[in-house]
């Protein structure tokens, strides 16, 4: 299915050297040992192929980044363009390079309007641990180190840098790690399927507002530096909060001096239908909107944590006694990445990719629904192209299956064995498609989802677990 003319792979020896020699994030050793990875090798459109010709769907954007869709030659002719004119040279101490230049203008021209100086990473992880080293260093320069402490919510994802994975919620994800608890304080996610019994959603977002307000005067505003939310939570569960939370919660930021940090990783770059959501959907003026994955939607590791006007005007401030601002990386503003996010943004909009999201994710939002009949789906929810599906053991209960039926991953391999890769994450399942699905791929993809379903219902109840 490629469009570039591949060599053929030797695919029992990639996979054993795999096996042997990479270790992987997020892998589960129970099985790796065993059976080792799937190598995908080949892609075009909204397809990617293994190593044995097998072609699927994709139905996660290879890890919610792909958002134009794979096998865009242009990217790859403007990132070898880049690359062969100057691959590399430093972006530190007053060296800069065109398509950094370039996209940092552009990405101010897209943003909010007072976010207009960009800062850039290697990734999401980078971006939000940058963008705490920034907040931090913008207090002590304004004489108030002690506004340190960072609030975040549970089941949060935003990365696994030591600091972001401290600001990361979701218990599993830190299993045996260690995390810097003294920075950072975890309050309620917004869940508004498993809210208290009984709970309006108007009720529910007072709540969590005022355990918000409740855990600021407990620590005090004059140690609380910043509070990060993803406008939909990801990873976590693709949790939509109750309408006019994230208003509320920018609110209660200002009012006690506190800085309000959106994580756009996944939302940014047209998963919501616009290139930012935070204003445009969720009426929030972010003080620092984070962006990674669909800013180059994966062709090159990029992120990039972009900065008000209010805050660069001291981030900005001259040092003097030969201080600089002493922070980025080698690969801040790789001129290659710069030029596969410029080419990728070009696409988005010269196709208008948004305007599809806006259009064909109600209705993917209604196929998916539809497939609520099933006896182990609790929920379906999300928003635009970025969807989820609960498994539990009992709809009216909410009761969850135990962790050993590995729900998420039953429905992930009947899809898989069918055509279509989604993502189980524990007893989720997430369906976050390149921008590019028709209405024909939803339909397509949501009849093999259907099947999915069905088979594992059967392969539980051949378990024992229904
Ligand atoms: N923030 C959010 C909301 C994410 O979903 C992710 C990754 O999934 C990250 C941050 C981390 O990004 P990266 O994996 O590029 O470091």
């Amino acid at each position: 299915p490629s469009s570039v003319p591949n060599q053929p792979l030797d695919a029992q020896r990639l996979w054993r050297q795999d096996k042997d020699h990479f270790i992987h994030p997020f892998t589960d050793f129970s099985v790796f040992h065993e059976k080792g990875c799937e190598l995908i090798t080949d892609s075009e459109g909204v397809f990617v192929s293994d190593i044995h010709g097998n072609r699927f769907i994709d139905g996660i954007a290879g890890l919610w980044c792909v958002n134009v869709g794979h096998g865009r030659s242009e990217i790859g002719q403007a990132m070898a363009d880049q690359a062969t004119r100057m691959a590399y040279f430093s972006t530190f101490n007053n060296l800069s390079n065109a398509p950094a230049a370039a996209l940092a203008a552009k990405l101010a021209e897209l943003a909010p309007a007072h976010l207009n100086h960009v800062f850039y990473t290697c990734g999401g992880s980078t971006a939000n641990d940058a963008t705490i080293r920034l907040v931090h260093y913008y207090f002590n320069r304004l004489g108030k180190p002690t506004k340190k402490r960072i609030l975040s919510r549970r089941n949060a994802y935003h990365g696994t840098t030591y600091l972001s994975a401290s600001l990361t919620g979701i218990e599993s994800n830190n299993w045996e790690f260690d995390t810097l608890d003294h920075l950072v304080t975890h309050v309620s996610e917004a869940n508004l399927y498993r809210r208290p019994e009984g709970m309006s959603e108007d009720a529910y977002c007072d709540h969590l507002v005022k355990e918000f307000e409740d855990t600021i005067a407990s620590i005090g505003a004059d140690n609380i530096a910043a509070f990060i939310a993803e406008p939909i939570m990801g990873a976590g569960g693709v949790l939509v909060a109750p309408d006019g939370y994230h208003a509320r919660m920018q609110a209660v930021c200002r009012a006690n001096d506190i800085l309000y940090i959106a994580d756009e990783v996944v939302t940014g770059f047209g998963r919501l239908g616009h290139f930012f959501s935070s204003e445009a959907v969720f009426d929030t003026q972010p003080d620092i909107i984070n962006v990674a994955k669909g800013l180059s939607s994966g062709y090159a590791p990029l992120g990039a944590t972009l900065i008000s006007d209010k805050l660069y005007e001291v981030l900005g401030t001259p040092q003097g006694k030969g201080g600089v601002l002493s922070t980025g990386f080698t690969y801040s503003g790789h001129p290659v990445s710069c030029a596969a996010a410029l080419k990728n943004i070009e696409i988005l909009e010269r196709e208008n990719i948004c305007a599809n999201v806006r259009q064909v994710g109600p209705y993917l939002e209604q196929a998916l629904k539809s497939l609520s009949h099933h006896a182990t789906v609790g929920d379906v929810r999300g928003s635009h192209f970025m969807m989820c599906i609960e498994n539990v053991a009992d709809k009216a209960t909410k009761e969850l299956l135990p962790l050993e039926a590995r729900v998420g991953d039953r429905v992930a391999f009947e899809a898989q064995k069918r055509g279509l890769i989604i993502r189980p994450v524990g007893h989720l399942n997430v369906v976050s498609p390149p921008l590019i699905w028709t209405r024909e791929t939803i339909d397509t993809a949501v009849a093999i989802l259907d099947e999915a379903l069905a088979a594992t219902t059967a392969s539980l109840q051949a378990d024992g677990y229904l």
